[in-house]
């Protein structure tokens, strides 16, 4: 399940968290007519974030990689509470480990 939000740096305010895009372009719309009289607020970021509420666009390669694998073991739980479960954590690191493990055994192989 994606999670999106839309933050305001004008107002420095954040939407709750939504499910849709469609959702998320309405919060942004609701905001910037309820608020700036429609007008665009300069610096203003929308897009999907994490269980932990972190914008994956501003996450390095592997963390977000890591968040993507630990959302998605989570949600097998519950799509409707926000954090990973330790055991999510856990699996999307021994995942990437594992992952890791394969690929130097490969390269050690071939050379
Ligand atoms: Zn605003």
């Amino acid at each position: 399940m994606r999670r999106y939000r839309y933050r305001c740096t004008v107002c420095r305010t954040t939407s709750p968290v939504v499910h849709q895009l469609d959702d998320l372009a309405a919060e942004g719309e609701a905001h910037r007519l309820a608020l700036h009289g429609g007008h665009i607020p300069d610096d203003e970021a929308v897009g999907q974030i994490d269980r932990l509420g972190r914008w994956y666009a501003s996450l390095g390669p592997l963390i977000a990689l890591h968040a993507r694998i630990a959302d998605g073991l989570s949600d097998l739980r519950d799509t409707k509470t926000m954090g990973h479960y330790w055991w999510a954590s856990a699996g999307a690191t021994l995942i990437l480990g594992g992952a890791a493990a394969l690929v130097l055994t490969a390269v050690s192989a071939a050379l």
